[in-house]
């Protein structure tokens, strides 16, 4: 197969760049010839990130879009002399991490030079008395899990990407692992960081533990998903792992008792630090032996941490099951979720029957979380062609919750895969604003929530705009993201 035979979704605004070889020889000045690749093998190989819909692409020989250059820095000084040749040339840079997002975020959707972080793949030091890691953010998740464990520490930040994802695309995303009800997402986790901003210069957020210097400077760089800088390190909270863990299950009548148990337990500043309740529809999919969970929604929850606590966190968390309706299922559908809970054959499986599949996260308070998911749900259901909407939610504080909807469905006749995906995506996110919640919890804006951002920023994205036209007067980082008001709708 050639380039020549796919079609590629996203090549309305590719930027033309008119002497390439100039390019690729500048670019092999800056990092040397062995670590800059235009072979059409690795072009392809950076195309669509994890983007679901993806799959669906692969099947049909559609790719999302090309890039021209691929690069793989080693320093710093190799970023920002990057950033500055693509800022001469007017050339997009996409930074990379490892494609796990879901959004459409590292999709190279005006072409141009990827930065593959991989290189950067390094622990740099643990410190135990600040308990606090330094790592280069291209470091993959899992590297720096079992270095933090071989040690007694853990981060905490365990996401079911964290096989095939990146400290960087985790600071870029704002992502949030399994175990977030306790160690808090990752900008609750991370104290210091690196960056190379879009001309090249480079950029020190000093850690420390909580300070009083001015504005929080760093947080605007949290969730800017390559747009106004590339992180190179970071330095994260970690703990010493934990001396007992106690598994626990509830199934209760609705999702609304389910909602007010775990509520009532975070209100005693209790923080277990996974809980995850599984709406009847995604209990009757994860947990079909469980009897007593039966057309029911099931409640996991894992405590940990020093023993004698845990032990008053278990008694806590049982007795507000049990004062909300819920009825124990004991801990076997914990260690099921325990031994399950990397898996994602869902996402690959459907689109060989057709079926378009994705995930979308949101946040809410509480006062109208409930309402969020029933309003979700009604309006999906209403949709034509929607086969499956489901939920999860399993990220929690004493205010508010981010739950998770799972869908899938059939484009009507002469509709293409991409219209039907972008009017579900659209669907889901209009029932959540209409009801007073936020457009993402975890997984960012990407290509699929940026033209909604002037509806949940308001006034504020104006001044974002104009803050990405400061740092970024070439638009070369990462252009078509976050700021770009209408889906981009491609050729299909
Ligand atoms: C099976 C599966 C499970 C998932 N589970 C979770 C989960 O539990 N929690 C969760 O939060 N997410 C989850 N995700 C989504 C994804 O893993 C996260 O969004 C992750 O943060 C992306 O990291 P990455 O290194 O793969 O980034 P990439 O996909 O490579 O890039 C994502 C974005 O980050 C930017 N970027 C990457 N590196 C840098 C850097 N060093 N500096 C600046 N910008 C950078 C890119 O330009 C792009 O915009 C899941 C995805 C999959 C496929």
């Amino acid at each position: 197969m050639d380039f020549k035979d796919f079609e590629i979704i996203y090549k309305e605004n590719r930027v033309k760049i008119l002497d390439k070889s100039k390019i690729e020889s500048n670019l092999k000045d800056i990092i040397g010839a062995h670590s800059v690749s235009t072979k059409e093998i690795d072009l392809l190989a950076y195309t669509r990130g994890s983007t679901l819909i993806g799959f669906n692409w692969d099947i049909e020989g559609k790719i999302a879009s090309l890039p021209d250059f691929i690069t793989w820095p080693e320093s710093v000084e190799q970023i920002s002399e990057i950033l500055k040749l693509a800022n001469k040339e007017r050339i997009p840079v996409i930074p990379y991490g490892e494609g796990s997002g879901v959004v459409g975020g590292a999709i190279p959707l005006y072409g141009g030079i990827i930065i593959d972080m991989k290189k950067f793949n390094k622990v740099i030091k643990i410190n135990d008395k600040d308990l606090t890691v330094t790592a280069e953010a291209g470091i993959n998740g899992m590297n720096l899990e079992r270095y933090l464990n071989a040690r007694g520490y853990t981060s905490g930040h365990i996401p079911q990407s964290l096989y095939i994802s990146s400290l960087g695309g985790w600071i870029a995303h704002r992502a949030a692992g399994q175990f977030s009800t306790k160690y808090g997402k990752i900008e609750d986790i991370v104290l210091g960081m690196e960056l190379v901003l879009p001309q090249g210069e480079v950029i020190n957020f000093k850690t420390i533990a909580g300070a009083s210097t001015g504005p929080q400077f760093d947080k605007l760089f949290f969730g800017a998903e390559g747009t106004l800088g590339i992180v190179t390190k970071a330095t994260l909270k970690i703990w010493p792992l934990p001396e007992k863990k106690s598994l626990i299950s509830y199934a209760f009548p609705t999702i609304e008792d389910s909602f007010e148990a775990v509520r009532k337990i975070l209100r005693e500043n209790i923080y277990p630090a996974v809980i995850r309740i599984y709406d009847k529809f995604e209990t009757a999919r994860h947990f079909p032996d469980i009897e007593k969970a039966k057309d029911k929604v099931m409640v996991i929850f894992i405590c940990e941490g020093n023993s004698e606590l845990v032990e008053l966190e278990d008694s806590i968390t049982k007795e507000k099951c049990e004062a909300n309706m819920g009825v124990t299922c004991g801990d076997s559908p914990v260690k099921h979720w325990l031994e399950t809970r990397f898996r994602v054959t869902e996402t690959s499986s459907m689109p060989p029957y057709k079926i378009v599949f994705d995930t979308i996260e949101i946040a809410s308070l509480w006062d109208n979380a409930a309402n969020i998911y029933h309003l979700v749900l009604e309006s999906m259901n209403k949709f034509k062609g929607v086969l499956m909407i489901t939920a999860h939610v399993s990220h929690f504080y004493p205010n508010g919750v981010g739950i998770y909807f799972s869908f899938g469905g059939v484009p009507s006749k002469g509709q293409s895969d991409l219209e039907f995906y972008q009017d579900c995506w659209d669907t889901t996110i209009k029932a959540v604003l209409d009801a007073g919640g936020s457009i993402a919890h975890h997984h960012g804006i990407g290509i699929n929530r940026s033209h909604w951002m002037d509806e949940e920023w308001g006034k504020a994205m104006d001044t974002l705009r104009k803050i990405k036209k400061v740092l970024d007067p070439n638009n070369v980082l990462n252009p078509g993201k976050i700021y770009v008001n209408t889906w981009q709708r491609g050729d299909n």
